[in-house]
């Protein structure tokens, strides 16, 4: 269900070394993973489990938990026995917690090691890590960064973003862990955009990518996929987050169609549609929202045009594996190019359309 796509200008990607979290591979040849983050209290087994799972049916391959107490580390252990997808635990300051979430059967960790009050700390959490086969994300956000560094930079500069993880880093490395993996965010895309260059060039680890508070919706959508989209059209990031503020849910329409629109991934269908004009003929707009929300669980990849008008519509339509394309009163549906059928009425061409789809889907099902 998550195809990579086979595409002469799909972007190369950086080489790094390769690390596995659960049964998902990160980094060296895998596919660049999608993931997220709950909102639930961890707390809540129940609430949380139930959004593991909604997120993993939208496409969502590791979910990341929070983990503020000994209560959400040890509600890691059914959260982790129900969830189909591998779990992260994002942990800030307390080592303790690393050590139970590890206990418990988390894939990884999210943790600053030199956030973590000294080598003791860090031995250990490092010692349980390599145990339990767990790598770890370093994670350096512009407003986390350490206040030397601040005052050596002049602010929260890329560079200074760049030092401050290298430093967490090293205290890894000392440790002969190397199955990390390093994110640094910013809510500025273009600071977001230089950091990871910086960082690119400066190891091999995978590097996780996002841009942080980018937002509701509408808006975090653009900032997420002009910094994500700059990025991986330069082959840097092995794994995404789109962070939106609402269900984390939506994010992952916004991730799988990042990755489609660089060719790198594909999950679902892609949907054609034409933005109508003077000389739309049918209620395209309506027809388009509804063949999406009718697609919306499929997983398959192929291609639909929903186009508004015979002039320009049949060009589009022949090229998309299934596609339809309306006239005053009517509607042409094709198949690979072929006309299939001609439909009368345009209260028809919904229902009629969305025939043909599951005709269309039941047939690829089988091949
Ligand atoms: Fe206009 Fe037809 Fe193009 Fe749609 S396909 S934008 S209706 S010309």
């Amino acid at each position: 269900t998550a195809h990579l796509i086979d595409d002469p200008y799909r972007p190369a990607r950086r080489k790094t070394r390769t690390l596995n979290i659960g049964h998902v591979a990160i980094g060296g040849d895998a596919p660049v993973v999608v993931q997220s983050m709950t909102n639930t209290d961890t707390r809540d087994v129940e609430a949380t489990v139930a959004q593991v799972t909604a997120l993993a049916e939208a496409g969502c391959e590791i979910v990341r938990l929070a983990v503020l107490d000994e209560d959400a580390a040890r509600a890691i252990g059914p959260i982790r026995k129900a969830s189909p997808v591998p779990l992260i635990a994002d942990i800030h300051f307390d080592h303790r917690l690393a050590l139970m979430a590890l206990d418990a059967g988390v894939d990884g960790l999210r943790i600053n090691p030199g956030n973590i009050g000294g080598a003791e700390p860090v031995d250990k959490v490092v010692a349980a890590a390599k145990a339990c086969g767990a790598p770890i994300r370093i994670g350096v956000n512009s407003g986390s960064v350490d206040k030397k560094l601040l005052k050596k930079f002049g602010g929260p500069t890329p560079e200074a973003m760049v030092e401050s993880a290298m430093e967490h880093v090293r205290l890894l490395e000392e440790r002969d862990f190397f199955d990390t993996k390093i994110s640094l965010k910013s809510s500025s895309v273009p600071a977001t955009i230089a950091a990871y260059r910086l960082l690119a060039g400066r190891c091999d680890y995978p590097l996780h990518i996002g841009v942080t508070e980018a937002g509701t919706p509408g808006r975090g959508t653009v900032k997420s996929s002009v910094g994500l989209g700059v990025l991986l059209y330069e082959g840097i990031g092995d794994t995404l987050r789109v962070s939106l503020t609402g269900d984390p849910v939506t994010e992952m329409d916004v991730a799988w169609e990042i990755l489609r629109s660089l060719n790198l991934r594909a999950r679902g269908p892609e949907i054609v549609s034409c933005p109508t004009c003077g000389r739309t003929e049918i209620g395209l707009i309506q027809l388009a929202e509804e063949v999406e929300r009718h697609l919306r669980p499929v997983t398959e990849v192929f291609t639909v045009a929903v186009m508004g008008c015979v002039v320009n519509g049949p060009g589009e339509a022949r090229e998309a594996d299934i596609g339809i394309a309306g006239g005053r009163g009517m509607g042409i549906i094709f198949r690979k190019g072929e006309v299939v059928r001609k439909i009368k009425g345009e209260e028809n061409l919904l229902p009629e359309f969305l025939n043909e789809l599951d005709i269309f889907l039941e047939e690829l099902r089988k091949e």
